[in-house]
């Protein structure tokens, strides 16, 4: 059985101007079995489309907020650092990868972000701002990377209800936007308290999802390393 290679879009460091990678995101990809090899970043239809045929899935990473003319909206004062690159790379893989040949997606944090607006959906640009009253939940730890301190429900039947079996898990969470209107090609799976989406899958296509947390920094939780068991699981049957 061949090892299923994973396409992981990279980050980018405004400041330097360069490409670069946290390794949380390779070493979960590797630790379930899959081979992680970090795209170049590329908007160019042609490599795009070599790209996809290259891969059994791809891995939308976190990074900077979304740009929020994706989603037809001027961009506000408190939104975050923006990265045109990233926008365009990722709604072209997607639109390639996903839509037109159904190759199975995980998205993390920015990257669940995109799959809804690439899908049609809204985001809150600045959550402190605009999700202000309906929350007592810090979606952005201050502490580091490793701990789980952020409380998430799972809707029962939902794909990632089947698989973890639980009400609800602890995650570790830093995300500054989140998801306002759901795309209608998407179905939420896991949601805080104050009711914010933050896990989703696309019905329509095999393995779609997205998860508004990280749990490729906290793999030492069984809960985290079944999440990427599954995603590797069906890129292997693809
Ligand atoms: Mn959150």
């Amino acid at each position: 059985m061949s090892i299923p290679v994973i396409g992981v879009v990279p980050l980018w460091d405004e400041e330097r101007g360069s490409l670069w990678m946290l390794p949380g995101y390779m070493d979960a990809i590797s630790c379930v079995g899959g081979l992680p090899i970090m795209l170049p970043l590329t908007s160019d239809g042609a490599a795009i489309s070599r790209i996809c045929r290259m891969v059994d899935g791809l891995l939308f990473t976190g990074g900077q907020d979304i740009s929020p003319g994706l989603y037809r909206e001027e961009v506000i004062a408190s939104c975050g650092a923006l990265c045109k690159k990233r926008d365009d790379m990722e709604t072209a893989l997607f639109a390639e990868a996903v839509v037109n040949m159904d190759k199975p997606a995980l998205g993390i944090c920015r990257g669940t972000q995109l799959i809804n607006v690439a899908l049609g959906g809204t985001l809150y640009q600045d959550l402190p701002s605009q999700y202000q009253g309906k929350t007592a939940v810090s979606h952005k730890q201050a502490v580091p990377g490793d701990v789980l301190s952020h409380t998430v429900m799972i809707i029962e039947g939902s794909p990632l209800g089947t698989l973890l079996r639980t009400e609800s898990i602890e995650v570790y969470s830093n995300h500054h936007q989140g998801i306002r209107e759901l795309s209608p090609e998407l179905e939420c799976m896991a949601v805080t308290g104050d009711g914010l989406v933050e896990a989703v899958y696309m019905p329509k296509r095999g393995f779609v999802w997205g998860v508004q947390w990280h749990p490729e920094r906290t793999m030492y939780d069984e809960k985290s390393l079944k999440i990427f068991e599954a995603f590797i699981g069906y890129c292997r049957h693809e």
